[in-house]
């Protein structure tokens, strides 16, 4: 129900688990004191719900060790690969598939690619084909995740606004996805999904109140997490920053707004601009957007002139984008993705200047910000990340004993 406003006593129960989970994640083995400290929760809730875990099997004791108070207790670890979990990334040319636990281990991933006009049914059957073959394959896989571009209408399943591609918005995933594999299959926008691998992959071990995931790509969006729940609006579109107007006179974007951020700063954005300015920089006749940045890098990197403005220009963006988000969010961190975060340290410092320039000091010193370092590509992972939430959430409906409870 989306009008209630107060908390259930089990969505704290949920809330505890998933940080619970998060810190048996990032530390490996601990103790059960290890966790109270950390979570700030008593003994005996810590005991309650590491039990209720053991019991579904996803954590199990592992012997004695010294904790970090030197005292000997009992070690727990998660099980990770009790639960598998299948991540899939639908974007823009390419879709990709890959195979997680739910501590984040990548097993197998394939990446398939297609024109921008195929026919949306082939793009979707090659890739259901190459999800019952994992499942033949990976028998523990107990949940799957989709992430898919922006605006995603949750409740209706459909994309509102798939730029270059708008045939796709009549596609409707819910119903594409929901009788297709006997497995829940959890749907998420890409921003959101690349929050969520952050939260729960990305080794943040010091404690964050609210996470933005600045998604800068072929597409440029936001999700924001704030003490571990995705914060989502009335119709799961929030965050939307790329269509956020930064030159109210600017050209119209296919979202219906003028000079809109995505317009100056993703990849497509990029690509358009090497064509026009720096076209021996393209390599090839018709390159991914993602491939076009990485070339525009090296020239940077290697002092060509041109390359270094246009990396200026797009760092700017990228900064005023930064100071939209910290206005509306307050973020204790901002963690820039996806194809253009390449740049990485050509990029970082001329964000951070726009930044230090435009924010109130007293916010501008709480927040930090970074170039994602995952490992996996965050979308794909963020896909494994949305569907292993859900199992954290709720590992009764996911169980063997819980799946029976609901058959019967
Ligand atoms: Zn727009």
């Amino acid at each position: 129900m989306t009008g209630a406003i107060g908390k259930n006593n089990s969505d704290l129960i949920e809330m505890n688990r998933s940080a619970v989970v998060k810190i048996l994640q990032q530390q490996e083995v601990c103790s059960r004191a290890d966790i109270a400290r950390q979570t700030g929760l008593s003994q005996a809730a810590i005991t309650k719900i590491v039990a209720s875990m053991m019991e579904m099997g996803t954590v199990v004791e592992v012997g004695i060790i010294t904790g970090s108070d030197n005292r000997r207790s009992i070690g727990l670890r998660l099980n990770a690969d009790k639960h598998q979990i299948i991540g899939v990334k639908f974007a823009r040319q390419m879709f990709a598939v890959g195979v997680f636990d739910i501590s984040g281990k990548i097993y197998t991933h394939t990446e398939t690619k297609y024109p921008l006009d195929e026919e949306p049914q082939k793009v979707l059957s090659a890739m259901k084909k190459q999800i019952h073959e994992m499942l033949n394959k990976y028998e523990n896989v107990v949940s799957i995740g989709l992430a898919v571009p922006g605006p995603y209408l949750r409740e209706e399943g459909r994309i509102a606004v798939v730029t270059q591609m708008s045939v796709w918005h009549t596609i409707n995933f819910i119903e594409e996805f929901k009788e297709e594999f006997h497995k829940p299959v959890f749907i998420e926008h890409d921003a959101n999904a690349g929050a969520l691998a952050e939260w729960l992959f990305g080794g943040h071990t010091q404690p964050l109140h609210t996470l933005a995931y600045f998604l800068v790509g072929d597409g440029v969006g936001a999700g924001i997490i704030e003490r571990g729940r995705l914060f989502l609006g009335v119709q799961g579109t929030a965050c939307e920053t790329g269509h956020i107007s930064i030159d109210v006179h600017g050209p119209r974007c296919e979202c219906g707004n003028y000079g809109c951020l995505e317009m100056y700063c993703s990849a497509s954005a990029i690509l358009k601009k090497i064509r026009e300015r720096l076209p021996e920089c393209l390599p090839s006749d018709n390159p991914k957007c993602s491939d076009a940045c990485l070339s525009l890098f090296e020239a940077a990197r290697g002092g060509n002139r041109i390359a270094l403005d246009i990396v200026r220009e797009t760092a700017e963006y990228i900064g005023y984008g930064c100071v939209t988000l910290i206005n509306a969010y307050n973020p204790d961190i901002i963690i820039i993705g996806d194809a253009v975060s390449k740049g990485g340290d050509l990029l970082l410092p001329i964000v951070q200047e726009v930044v230090r320039q435009r924010v109130i000091p007293e916010l501008h010193t709480k927040v930090r910000i970074q170039i994602s370092d995952l490992k996996v590509d965050p979308t794909l992972y963020g896909a494994a990340a949305t569907a292993t939430d859900k199992v954290l959430q709720l590992p009764s409906r996911f169980s063997e004993a819980g799946r029976k409870e609901q058959e019967n």
